[in-house]
């Protein structure tokens, strides 16, 4: 199932006409990384002390759509898109808007991210397994959390956590092998899969500043000041990332939601797990 699985996921990120841009045969993402964590991992339960008991675990959202007595949460299939070299490049030379080609990553990317979810769950419905996605079973919603800020229900990044594909960030994105540049996505199934193995240190090893102190150059990249040592403020995140730049470049792209992105872009940690410079370098 494993492979098949695999198979599927990355042949629709690379075959699929709706990964281009509409004027171009440009894809959004190149090919996936894809990982599997146990639907019982305790790191679920633990999540919800880390961000907050409102974050659902998979038995939650399996039994809350198959039924107490059938539903059951085996596996968490997930995976990260990279942004295509192109689309990081074109934001590396912005320093306060996202690039065009980012904008509409964001936007129509993440429509085609939804898309992918949809076919995995349709794909393992019609191979006779239980499948739900988090983001589309109808119980995720954002959350505003008095102690942890803006949160939601299921943190895609904290499921690609479990699954082994990266660490957390100063920044508050998700370092896998392929960097920080990618969107996440996942999908809750009954069928079993061997878990992958965390093979990190810590849920921040990846990041150089929680590593050794050194880096920050996230900090110098925001346009916002939302980002500091003390780590990343998702409200000032949020009214630049979909205000301010939505107001000056929404219309122009021709979308409502473009993100922003420059931390993500010409930073060491860009498209690999960052190396830590060797003394005497600088
Ligand atoms: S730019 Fe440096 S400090 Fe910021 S997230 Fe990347 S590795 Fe960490
Ligand atoms: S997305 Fe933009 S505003 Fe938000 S932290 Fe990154 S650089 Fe700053």
């Amino acid at each position: 199932m494993e492979s098949v699985i695999r198979d599927q996921i990355v042949s629709f990120v690379l075959e699929s006409p709706d990964n281009r841009f509409p004027d171009s045969d440009q894809p959004y993402f190149e090919e996936p990384l894809i990982g599997f964590a146990a639907g019982d991992d305790p790191l679920f339960g633990e999540y919800k002390k880390v961000i907050g008991e409102f974050h659902l675990t998979p038995t939650e959202i399996m039994k809350n759509c198959y039924g107490e007595q059938v539903g059951e949460a085996t596996t968490v299939i997930c995976w990260t898109l990279p942004i295509s070299e192109k689309t990081r490049k074109s934001n590396r030379s912005e320093d306060s808007m996202p690039s065009r080609e980012w904008a509409l990553t964001r936007a129509h990317g993440e429509h085609f991210n939804t898309l992918l979810r949809m076919r995995l769950v349709e794909m393992l419905r019609f191979a006779g397994a239980q499948a739900v996605a988090p983001l589309l079973s109808g119980m995720w919603r954002p959350v505003m959390d008095p102690r942890v800020g803006m949160a939601s229900t299921w943190s895609e990044r904290h499921a690609a956590y479990a699954a082994g594909l990266g660490t957390f960030s100063l920044s508050d994105g998700f370092i896998t092998e392929k960097g920080i540049a990618h969107r996440c996505g996942s999908v809750i199934t009954n069928a079993a899969i061997n878990p992958t193995r965390r093979s990190f240190a810590d849920p921040w090893s990846n990041c150089l500043f929680f590593r050794d102190g050194s880096c920050g150059m996230c900090i110098q990249r925001c346009p916002a000041g939302a980002i500091s040592t003390r780590g990343h403020d998702k409200e000032k995140c949020k009214d630049y990332a979909y205000g301010e730049v939505r107001n000056a470049v929404g219309e122009l792209y021709g979308v409502m939601e473009t993100g922003c992105g420059l931390c993500q872009t010409k930073v060491p940690c860009e498209s690999r797990i960052p190396f830590a410079r060797k003394k005497g370098n600088g």
